[in-house]
């Protein structure tokens, strides 16, 4: 098989979800409504992303608050993970678990990049579900409990894959993320333009249906790349890649 790299891993989308998905959930109201993940604590840029791949076969999660109606859901989605990966996700309800969280209202959305970390306390989260409650949408929680778990599994946002065709009019980038997001350059410059090094990365095709890509407007790009939608499904090779990540 050639060299499947490590598929930079990272946020969202499908390209089945506009057949899948009802429309309605993904208006302008509700485009407007997303909020962009930040990776936690990204692998090192210069250092193998391997480093952060988990070594044992089974990772714990538990769920530090939360809601019985959110938390049932987060972990439904999240064990769809399991079906392709050879590392599989349990979750435990006591104990010090591996993946630990959170639901901070202002906290955003966001997760560690697997195993790469800072030292934390065994009570520290690592992962925290900023916007979901018992209303959200359906389509909402696959996007970000899917990408989510995907950063947790070590993958990192697909527009950073060495093999991204993406030319940024960084302006405007600059711009669009400042209103949408409150970010300052520097946030726009890490989770966006940074890419990771090819010699040093295993990778995929660049695949726009992935979970771990972002929605990206073409205006943002000079070479006209569009990510046209979030996806919120699992895509065929982001099924392929985390099998060959973590075999069975
Ligand atoms: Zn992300």
């Amino acid at each position: 098989m050639p060299a499947m790299p490590y598929r930079t891993l990272i946020v969202l989308l499908a390209a089945t979800l506009l057949a899948a998905m009802p429309q309605a959930a993904l208006t302008p109201d509700a485009l407007a409504r997303l909020r962009f993940c930040t990776e936690l604590s990204a692998p090192p840029k210069g250092a193998a992303p391997t480093a952060c791949m988990w070594k044992k076969k089974t990772v714990t999660v538990r769920f530090l608050e939360g809601v019985p109606a959110v938390q049932n859901k987060v972990q439904k989605i999240a064990l769809e993970w399991n079906a392709y990966s050879g590392v599989q996700l349990a979750f435990i309800n006591a104990g010090t678990a591996d993946i630990r969280i959170g639901f901070k209202s202002d906290g955003g959305s966001n997760s560690y990049v697997g195993t790469c970390r800072p030292a934390l306390a065994d009570s520290d989260q690592t992962m925290n579900f900023g916007w979901l409650t018992p209303g959200t949408d359906d389509v909402e929680y696959q996007r970000v409990v899917l990408h989510e778990f995907g950063h947790a599994l070590g993958l990192v946002h697909e527009h950073q894959n060495p093999a991204s065709p993406i030319k940024w009019n960084k302006q405007a980038a600059y711009d669009y993320y400042a209103r949408t997001d409150k970010w300052d350059r520097a946030t726009v410059e890490r989770n966006l333009f940074d890419k990771y090094n090819e010699a040093e990365t295993r990778y995929s095709a660049f695949d726009s249906s992935s979970i771990m890509a972002y929605y990206i407007p073409k205006e943002l790009t000079t070479n006209h790349v569009e990510l046209g939608r979030w996806n919120s499904t699992l895509s065929a090779t982001d099924k392929t890649f985390i099998a060959q990540m973590y075999p069975r």
